[in-house]
């Protein structure tokens, strides 16, 4: 059966281009009826911290791959012994050997340049003991074919592959090694990872091979890019899928543009359910160049994924941004001021306007906060050219209304204003930054409805003085 993995290291934040590869080797997994697993490569002790890990889970469960569903979390730590008996096994084969060279030594012998290890202790038989680090002895002829999913068969030179380190002077094993032994203690068939792995594997191949066991299949995933085409960093791209989450980008928006990094659905769609992803996903087809993380793209995608959500699943989703949580700030009101039901009734016209959930706060601060949050240049534009008449005018044609309602109010507005040869646009302005604060924001009349007579009316009539 077929079995892959998902392999983070704990030492950061979860990067986007981490849940990219978890989401194709969940999918790789599901459309062969294989096993998915989860493995923390934690052995970097001094980079990792328990808090990533924890990370990691969360922001997997987030998009759809959820605990309990994969086999895992394993832990790399765990296998230590495992690491350290194959290392002693390729040196008792003499697949391996023990070199107490310095760097500088190398340097010494071969000129300026360091071009790789020299072979000098190939054949010296020296043996274990401190200083001294071990070496796989690689072929120096012929080639290493890798053969990958996505890149055909990628080949390498066996003489430009130097006998490389698998366990430092201290007996440790390397990473690399490491990597290799799980994969193989673990069954696993296919390796799906990211492109930047892709150098190491000739090395991890021929690991394999010196072990015993028929290498896996690789397939390594393109790089992921930001708009001018360099790798996304975490020092100068938004890169954690946290961030995102707690912007108010939905998990559904998120797992499906990730898995248009380098792929596209059938018939020019964009947007479509999970399930067709699902189905109609083909590893083989990911285009190997670098894929272009798009923010503007996602922020878009995002808008459309909020709009198609039936109001109610809306109006459970904004509720972090509402109340706050752990990792979201709480709004600008007093819990106490908060008003469901005004929510409820504004929801529907948020719903239509913004490209992620945060944006709601900004949207429906004025029902909830005591006195709206005034933004000056909006203020400083509406409030000029007999804005002031035009408010007291407003005021008494509103407070004269039988109905408080969002027909009546545009009506009394519309009749303002035309008596003073002004656009409904133009007599909407002075009112809208009264009540709200913002020049820009829900649909006026609704929101002067939801408020409320009293609330609306002090609040015109305070922009006044
Ligand atoms: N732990 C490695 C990483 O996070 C993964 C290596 C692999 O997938 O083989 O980059």
């Amino acid at each position: 059966t077929v079995r892959v993995r998902f392999a983070p290291s704990p030492t950061g934040m979860f990067h986007v281009g981490g849940a990219r590869s978890a989401l194709q080797n969940w999918i790789y997994a599901k459309q062969h009826a294989g096993v998915f697993v989860l493995r923390i490569e934690d052995t970097d002790a001094a980079r990792n911290r328990p808090e990533w890990t924890e990370g990691i889970l969360t922001a997997l469960d987030w998009i759809g791959i959820e605990r309990g569903t994969y086999e895992g979390p394993h832990f790399q730590s765990a296998n230590a012994g495992e690491h350290r008996a194959a290392a002693m096994r390729l040196a008792a084969d003499g697949r391996a050997y023990y070199c107490d060279c310095a760097r500088e030594d190398v340097q010494a012998r071969t000129g300026s340049q360091y071009q790789g290890y020299d072979g000098f202790c190939r054949d010296r038989g020296l043996t274990e003991g401190p200083g001294r680090a071990l070496r796989f002895r690689t072929p120096d002829a012929g080639e290493t074919v890798v053969v990958d999913l996505i890149r055909g068969e990628p080949t390498f030179e066996n003489k430009l592959i130097e006998d490389f380190v698998i366990a430092r002077s201290d007996g440790s094993p390397v990473f690399l090694l490491a990597n290799v032994v799980d994969d193989l203690t673990m069954g696993i068939t296919h390796v799906i990872r990211a492109e930047e792995h892709l150098p190491n594997t000739p090395k991890q191949q021929m690991l394999w091979a010196a072990l015993g066991v028929k290498p896996p299949v690789w397939a390594h995933v393109p790089v992921v890019v930001n708009e001018k085409r360099q790798k996304l960093s975490k020092r100068r791209d938004k890169v954690a899928l946290e961030a995102y989450r707690d912007e108010g980008y939905l998990a559904d928006t998120m797992r499906n543009y990730l898995m248009l990094l380098g792929w596209a659905p059938s018939g020019d769609r964009e947007i479509v359910p999970w399930s067709v992803i699902e189905s109609e996903f083909r590893l083989e087809e990911v285009n190997p160049s670098p894929a272009f993380f798009d923010e503007k793209k996602l922020r878009a995608f995002n808008g459309e994924y909020i709009r198609a959500l039936p109001v109610d699943d809306f109006v459970a989703a904004c509720q972090p941004w509402l109340t706050g949580t752990a990792t979201i700030p709480p709004p600008p009101w007093e819990p106490a001021g908060f008003d469901a039901e005004a929510f409820a009734a504004v929801a529907p016209l948020a719903q239509t306007r913004i490209a992620v959930l945060s944006e709601i706060v900004p949207n429906v601060d004025f029902l909830f906060l005591p006195a709206p949050a005034i933004d000056e240049a909006s203020w400083v534009k509406a409030m000029k050219d007999g804005a002031g008449e035009l408010l007291d005018a407003a005021a008494d044609a509103f407070e004269a209304l039988p109905s408080w309602d969002a027909v009546s109010l545009k009506e009394a507005l519309e009749a303002v204003g035309l008596s003073r040869g002004l656009k409904l646009g133009k007599a909407q302005a002075p009112v809208r930054v009264a009540v709200t604060g913002r020049s820009v924001g829900l649909p006026l009349f609704e929101s002067l409805e939801v408020l409320g007579r009293d609330r609306a009316l002090a609040r015109i009539r305070a922009a006044r003085v």
